[in-house]
């Protein structure tokens, strides 16, 4: 049988979600038929949050509701340190894992010739000005991307861009050990914190 139009709809824009197939997008909508209406309004609320508190950090790229996230405007980090990630998801397990006090950028993904992504779809020129600012005195870029042959490649152009800009500044890549070939979100948290500690100094 077909749900009503109504009930077709949520269903629908659930699907769009990653991960969710139409059975689950079809349990999730029949769950919040019948859930709490105060639940109902604090889910719609947090999703509407979205579109007007939401943002991203105008430094690193992080999540905010302000301007600069609270650790680009934190007194207690590591300022001459950026650690560079693909993803938010990647900034959270990095700083979940506590060894970590300095800043970060967030590249919004990897190079993918297959996916068509080049350096001009990443947030590349923008860590470039960051780095290049004597203000912001950068003394060392770690290189956190994906332990693959994407998160590499990118690792090594940000590398060579940095090169190429004689910028004097220390550039590491997080040590081997990692599990090849997955994304860092897969990655345990002592095997992140070894690879952190022992991270190597890159040579371009
Ligand atoms: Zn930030």
């Amino acid at each position: 049988m077909t749900h009503p139009p109504v009930l077709e709809k949520i269903i629908n824009n659930f699907r769009k979600l990653p991960g969710i197939g139409p059975k689950s997008a079809e349990k999730i909508a029949l769950f919040l038929i019948d859930s709490n209406p105060k639940f109902i309004k604090e889910f719609y609320e947090s999703i509407k949050d979205i579109i007007g508190n939401i943002k991203k950090c105008k430094i690193c790229f992080s999540i905010t509701t302000t301007d600069t996230c609270n650790i680009c405007s934190s007194n207690l980090r590591n300022k001459n340190t950026i650690c560079v990630v693909e993803t938010y998801k990647d900034l959270i397990m990095i700083e979940n894992i506590g060894e970590y006090d300095g800043l970060y950028h967030i590249l919004e993904g990897r190079l993918s010739p297959i996916k068509n992504i080049n350096p001009e779809n990443l947030r590349i020129k923008e860590l470039m000005e960051r780095i290049k600012n004597p203000e912001n005195n950068i003394k060392e870029v770690i290189i956190a991307t994906s332990p693959n042959m994407e998160g590499d490649a990118t690792g090594f152009y940000i590398a060579q861009e940095i090169k190429k800009n004689n910028i004097n500044v220390k550039i590491t890549r997080l040590a081997k050990g990692l599990p090849s070939g997955a994304d860092l979100e897969f990655a345990d948290r002592l095997t992140l914190i070894n690879s952190l500690k022992n991270r190597e100094e890159m040579k371009i």
